[in-house]
């Protein structure tokens, strides 16, 4: 069940929290495990994920009282200032996932037809850094964007046709079909969903975050299936 945040700092008057007081604020020193890179994921109120925030815009958004509730187990607890009126130190606590209010321009992003944008790192993150050709895995810096269908071919730029391949594969395959070159396919390139999209853009995901954002994938995902397989799937 959701739980609401219940921040008394907000009935304190003279504690307005702006960036600038944000940008100020202290983290407590005495949490080790506190990290600051840590991402927050945002969803909107009913719960679809929307993106990861860092923790400034997470403050912001809950001093705002754009936080309708919170999951996941808290990750930042950020000290303010002093408030004038009643000379205490406001704080705030950040969880792993907080859900926003008010007017979001996100509908299109759950609709059939919406297409993430094209990225290598979300590429090779589907793909889990494999090469669809020869199936090693690689750092990023040897991996490329191969299109099945060659650009020079009428092939299009799109998710569907580009997979993850290394640099050897891509340029013994060059303006070939993987047919043309002898080579085969070991995975069929897919679209991700604007839920996977915001896993494929993570980074440390805790395991609460990423319960969550499975819960959003699409029941067939072979994106849930890499993930849970914990290695990507050759057939
Ligand atoms: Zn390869």
């Amino acid at each position: 069940m959701p739980v609401n945040l219940e921040l008394p700092i907000y009935g304190y008057p003279a504690v307005i929290w702006t960036q600038d007081v944000v940008f100020k604020s202290k983290v407590r020193k005495d949490d080790a495990s506190m990290d600051l890179q840590q991402q927050v994921l945002r969803t909107d109120v009913s719960g679809m994920p929307l993106e990861w925030v860092g923790y400034q815009e997470a403050v912001r958004l809950i001093s705002l009282g754009q936080v309708s509730y919170a999951l996941g187990r808290s990750v930042f607890s950020i000290r303010g200032g002093i408030n004038a009126i009643s000379g205490l130190r406001s704080s705030i606590d950040v969880n792993a996932i907080i859900a926003t209010s008010g007017r979001h321009p996100h509908k299109h992003l759950f609709g059939k037809g919406y297409v993430p944008p094209l990225s290598n790192k979300a590429l090779f993150r589907r793909d889990q850094s494999m090469c669809l050709y020869c199936g090693q895995q690689f750092p990023a810096y040897l991996l490329s964007r191969d299109h099945v269908n060659p650009i020079s071919q009428g092939g299009a730029d799109t998710w569907t046709n580009v997979v993850t391949a290394c640099k050897r594969c891509n340029n013994y395959k060059a303006g070939r079909t993987p047919e043309q070159a002898g080579i085969q396919l070991l995975a069929i390139p897919f679209s991700p969903t604007h839920a996977e999209y915001v896993y494929l853009q993570g980074r440390r995901i805790l395991a609460d975050q990423m319960d969550f954002l499975l819960k959003h994938f699409p029941r067939n995902s072979v994106l849930r299936q890499r993930v849970e397989r914990g290695k990507p799937l050759l057939s």
